[in-house]
C-alpha cells in the first residue's frame, strides 16, 4: 500500500499540469495515476495542437483569461524544454457578408482580450499570407501557434517527476472510497491511499466525481472529432492555419486546417456525437456507455433544439460521407481535391452537459470533502493547461489548509 498527500487521477495535460504546479510550489507527496500505457493517450494527444490565443472568447470569461495567459506561458515553457512549437499565426476566413460582419465582432473581442489582430479586407490581402485560401475577408492573429501536445505532456510529467512526483501508468483507478480523512483508490496496480484526491480523468471525470457524490447534475457527453490530412504532395497548399468564421451559438470551431510541427497538414475536426467515450471509429459502439448517455435528460434537452439537432445530423453526414467532409473543407481551400485528403486520427471531446441541456462553455471545477474534480476542461484546454493547472493546484492547497 502506497500513501500520498495528493493523488491525481489522469495523465493528460491538466492532471500533469496540476502535478507540476503542486511539485513546484509545495513539499506535498504527490502521485499521478494514469490508466493507459502512455500519457496523453486521449484528449491531450488527440487534438489539433493549436495554441488559441483567446481572440474569440467572451471578454472577462475564465476561458479568455486562461487562453491568453496559457498561450504566452506555453510558448515560454516549450522554448525552455525544447518541445516543438511553431508560431504560424491563424487566418479566420469570412466567405460571405454575414461572416465578414462577424469578424468585426470577433476583432472587438480580441482587442478587449488584449490579443493583437489584423483585418485583411480583400482576397488579395489574404493571398499574401495564404495564396490558396478562399475568403472575402479574414482576421489574422499572429499569436496562434502549433505545438506537439504529446511531447508537451511528457515534458510536464518529466519536470513533475524530477521534483518528486510519482507517475504511474497502466494504473486504472477502478474504485474510490473515502474513509475518514483518507481516499482509498483501488487501482489495477494495487491500492493507493491519499489524503486529498484530484480528479483530472477527462472523459471519465464525471463518473469518478459521481462516486464521491460530486457534480451529479452534470454528465460528460463524448463528441468525436475526426481528421483527414492532406497528402504530402499537397501540403504546400497551406502555410499556417485556416479557420472558418465561428458561429457564436455553437461550441465547436468547424473544420479547419492546421500545419503541425512535423510538417503535416491536418483537416478537421468535425463534431460527431460518439457512441462511447473512447469510440474513436464511427463503427464503434459501447452499448453500456451509450445507454448511460441517452439515459441523461440533459442530452434529450440539448438535441431538442432544432439548431443542435440539425448540426448533429450534418456532422454525422461528414463522418460517414467523405464528400460531405471535403465540401466543408473546400469552403476554405477550393484547390484541394477529394483525392488530396486521406483519413487520419480522431479525438473525443469530453463536453460537459447540465441536466437542463446546457453545454457548459467555461472551465469548471467542483469540490467534495478533501477532493477536487476538474469536470470541464473544455477546449482550448490544452492552451489553458498551465494557468488552469496552477489555478486548481492553488485551490487544492487552500482547501488542504
Ligand atoms: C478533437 C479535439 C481537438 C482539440 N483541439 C484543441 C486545440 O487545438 N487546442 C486546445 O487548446 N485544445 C484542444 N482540444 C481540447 C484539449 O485537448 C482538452 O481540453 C485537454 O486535452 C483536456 O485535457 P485533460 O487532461 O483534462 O483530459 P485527457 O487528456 O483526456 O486526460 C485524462 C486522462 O485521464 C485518464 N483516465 C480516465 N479515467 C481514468 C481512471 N479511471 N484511472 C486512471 N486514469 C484515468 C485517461 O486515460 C486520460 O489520459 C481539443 C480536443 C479534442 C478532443
Amino acid at each position: 500500500m502506497t500513501t500520498y498527500d495528493v493523488g491525481i487521477v489522469g495523465g493528460g495535460c491538466i492532471g500533469c499540469s496540476i502535478g507540476y504546479h503542486l511539485a513546484a510550489e509545495t513539499s506535498l507527496d504527490v502521485c499521478i495515476v494514469e490508466k493507459e500505457h502512455h500519457l496523453a493517450a486521449h484528449q491531450s494527444g488527440r487534438n489539433s495542437g493549436v495554441l488559441h490565443p483567446g481572440f474569440n472568447y467572451p471578454p472577462g470569461s475564465l476561458k479568455a483569461r486562461f487562453a491568453t495567459e496559457g498561450t504566452r506561458r506555453m510558448k515560454d515553457y516549450c522554448e525552455r524544454t525544447g518541445v516543438p512549437l511553431d508560431e504560424l499565426g491563424v487566418l479566420v476566413l469570412a466567405t460571405d457578408e454575414r461572416e465578414r460582419a462577424r469578424l468585426e465582432t470577433i476583432r472587438a473581442q480580441a482587442t478587449e482580450n488584449g490579443v493583437p489582430t489584423e483585418l485583411l479586407e480583400s482576397p488579395g490581402a489574404i493571398a499574401e499570407y495564404e495564396p490558396h485560401a478562399a475568403g472575402e475577408a479574414a482576421l489574422y492573429c499572429p499569436a496562434a501557434a502549433s505545438v506537439d501536445s504529446q511531447q508537451y505532456v511528457y515534458a510536464l510529467a518529466a519536470d513533475a517527476a524530477d521534483a518528486g512526483v510519482d507517475v504511474f501508468t497502466d494504473a486504472e483507478v477502478r474504485d474510490v472510497r473515502q474513509r475518514g480523512e483518507t481516499h482509498h483508490l483501488e487501482t489495477s496496480i494495487g491500492p493507493i491511499r491519499c489524503s486529498y484526491l484530484v480528479n483530472a480523468a477527462g472523459l471519465y471525470a464525471d463518473k469518478l466525481a459521481h462516486q464521491l457524490g460530486v457534480g451529479e447534475g452534470y454528465r460528460v457527453v463524448p463528441f468525436r472529432g475526426e481528421y483527414y490530412e492532406l497528402v504530402p504532395a499537397k501540403r504546400d497548399l497551406v502555410r499556417s492555419m485556416l479557420y472558418p468564421t465561428p458561429d457564436p451559438e455553437l461550441p465547436f470551431l468547424g473544420v479547419h486546417y492546421t500545419r503541425r510541427t512535423d510538417g503535416s497538414v491536418i483537416v478537421g475536426p468535425n463534431a460527431v456525437p460518439a457512441f462511447g467515450r473512447e469510440a474513436y471509429r464511427n463503427t464503434q459502439f459501447d452499448l453500456r456507455e451509450l445507454a448511460e448517455t441517452l439515459g441523461f435528460p440533459g442530452v434529450w434537452k440539448l438535441f431538442a433544439s432544432r439548431k443542435m439537432l440539425g448540426v448533429g445530423l450534418a456532422e454525422l453526414r461528414k463522418s460517414y460521407r467523405k464528400a460531405a467532409f471535403v465540401a466543408a473543407a473546400n469552403r476554405l481551400l477550393p484547390a484541394a481535391e477529394a483525392d488530396d485528403f486521406r483519413k487520419s486520427y480522431a479525438g473525443i471531446r469530453a463536453q460537459l452537459v447540465s441536466r437542463d441541456g446546457d453545454l457548459v462553455a467555461d472551465p469548471m471545477v467542483a469540490h467534495g470533502p478533501r477532493s477536487t474534480h476538474v469536470l470541464n476542461a473544455v477546449s482550448p484546454g490544452l492552451t489553458s493547461s498551465l494557468p488552469f493547472g496552477e489555478h486548481v493546484a492553488g485551490e487544492v492547497v487552500d482547501r488542504m489548509g
